[in-house]
C-alpha cells in the first residue's frame, strides 16, 4: 500500500472512530428515550459535562485510564471498544471498496493507478460513504438489539430514508455508468446466464433487461430498485416471522428485524435481502447454540446475525452471483425458492424446539 493510501486509511479510521463515538451516544440515549443532540456528553455518575479534550474517541479513554477526571468513577471499556470497532469497520469498507476493489467496480479498476497515488474519484467516495452509512446504522441497530432486545424504529426508518436517497442518486451500476454495463450485457445472446452482471454500490439492478424508459431515467430506476428492496425486506421478513413463530411456538424474531432488512434493502436491493436472510442462518445458528448453553431458552437477538450476513453477502456477491444470477432473473425458479425456504425454515425452527424440549426435560429429570 502506498503512502497516500495509508494517509487516507488513517483519516478514514479517525472518521470511523468519531462516528463510533456518536453511535455510543445513540445506543445509550435511544434506550433511555433521550435526545441524541442535547445535552452534551456528561459523566454518568457525577453528571459533570465532559470537556472536549476528554472526549476524543479512544485516545481520551486510554489517557485517563477509563476514569472520570472529576469524580474518579470508572467508564465502561465498551464505549472505547465500540469506537475502535467502528474505526476498523470504516477502514475495512475503504479497503474492500477502494483499495482492493472486491466488488470489481469498473471505475476503480480503470483508475487504480490514480487511486494508488491518493487521487480517489468522487464517485468512489460516494460509494464508500453510502456503504459506511449503512454499516453505521447496522452497528447501531445491532448494539441496541444486543443491549435491549429491540431495534428502535427511529434507527431503521432514518437508515431506510438515507438508503432511498443514496440509491436514487447511485442507481445500479454506480459508480460505473449504465451504458457500458448495458452494452456488455446485451451483447450476449445467452442471457440470463452469461455474462456476469456487474456489481454496483447497490448490488444489482431492479431487473434485467430494464425497460428502455428506465434506462434513460437513471435516478428513477435507482429509486424503484430501492423501493423494491424496502418492500422485500419488510414483507419477506414479516412472512418468515409468522412461519417461524408457528414452528417454534414462540416469537423468534422481532419486528425490528424486518425493519433492519428494510434498511438493507433500501441500500443494496431486493436480491441481496433474500440471500442475506438465508445466510443469516449461519451466524444465527452459532449465536443460538451459545444462547442455549449460556442463558437457556430465551429469544435471542437476530439483528446482529442479519447485519453480519448482509455485509458478508455484499462483499462476497462476486462469488455468489454466478450461482444466483440464473435464479434471480427467472421467475419460476424464484417461486420454487420461496417454497423451499418456507419449508426449511419450519424444519429449523422445529429442530430448535426439539432441542429446547430435550434440554428442559434433562434439567427437569
Ligand atoms: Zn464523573
Amino acid at each position: 500500500m502506498s503512502l497516500p493510501v495509508l494517509i487516507w486509511v488513517f483519516f478514514v479510521f479517525i472518521t470511523g472512530a468519531c462516528v463510533g463515538s456518536f453511535i455510543n451516544v445513540c445506543v445509550f440515549r435511544l434506550n433511555t428515550e433521550r435526545s441524541v443532540f442535547w445535552p452534551g456528553s456528561h459523566c454518568a455518575s457525577c453528571f459533570k459535562p465532559i470537556v472536549w479534550f476528554d472526549n476524543i474517541p479512544i485516545i481520551s479513554y486510554l489517557a485517563l485510564g477509563g476514569i472520570c477526571r472529576k469524580c474518579k468513577s470508572t467508564f465502561s471499556a465498551r464505549y472505547m471498544l465500540i469506537e475502535l470497532f467502528s474505526g476498523l469497520m470504516f477502514v475495512s469498507v475503504f479497503l474492500l471498496d477502494v483499495v482492493y476493489n472486491v466488488p470489481n467496480y469498473n471505475l476503480v479498476g480503470m483508475q487504480s493507478h490514480q487511486i494508488n497515488q491518493g487521487l480517489i474519484p468522487l464517485n468512489v467516495w460516494f460509494t464508500f460513504i453510502s456503504h459506511v452509512t449503512l454499516l453505521s446504522f447496522l452497528l447501531t441497530a445491532s448494539l441496541t438489539d444486543l443491549a435491549k432486545m429491540e431495534i428502535p424504529l427511529g434507527i431503521t426508518v432514518t437508515g431506510t430514508l438515507f438508503g432511498l436517497i443514496f440509491s436514487t442518486f447511485q442507481a445500479w451500476p454506480f459508480p460505473d455508468d449504465i451504458h457500458s454495463a448495458n452494452t456488455l450485457l446485451l451483447s450476449s445472446k445467452d442471457w440470463p446466464v452469461k455474462p456476469l452482471m456487474p456489481q454496483g454500490t447497490m448490488a444489482w439492478p431492479l431487473w434485467f433487461p430494464v425497460f428502455d424508459w428506465l434506462d434513460s431515467h437513471v435516478y428513477f430506476h435507482g429509486f424503484l430498485a430501492s423501493l423494491a428492496g424496502i418492500f422485500t425486506g419488510t414483507f419477506l421478513l414479516r412472512a418468515i416471522r409468522f412461519t417461524y413463530g408457528l414452528g417454534r411456538g414462540i416469537e423468534g424474531m422481532g419486528l425490528g428485524d424486518a425493519d433492519l432488512m428494510m434498511m438493507v434493502g433500501a441500500f443494496w436491493g431486493w436480491q441481496l435481502v433474500i440471500v442475506a436472510f438465508f445466510l443469516a442462518v449461519i451466524p444465527a445458528f452459532f449465536f443460538g447454540i451459545l444462547q442455549l448453553f449460556s442463558k437457556g431458552e430465551q429469544a435471542f437477538p437476530f439483528g446482529p446475525s442479519l447485519a453480519i450476513s448482509s455485509v458478508a453477502t455484499f462483499y462476497c456477491w462476486k462469488f455468489l452471483s454466478p450461482h444466483l444470477q440464473p435464479i434471480f432473473f427467472e421467475f419460476q425458479l424464484l417461486l420454487i425458492l420461496f417454497a423451499f425456504s418456507a419449508i426449511s425454515l419450519l424444519f429449523i425452527s422445529f429442530v430448535f424446539r426439539l432441542l429446547n424440549n430435550l434440554r428442559s426435560n434433562h434439567v427437569g429429570g
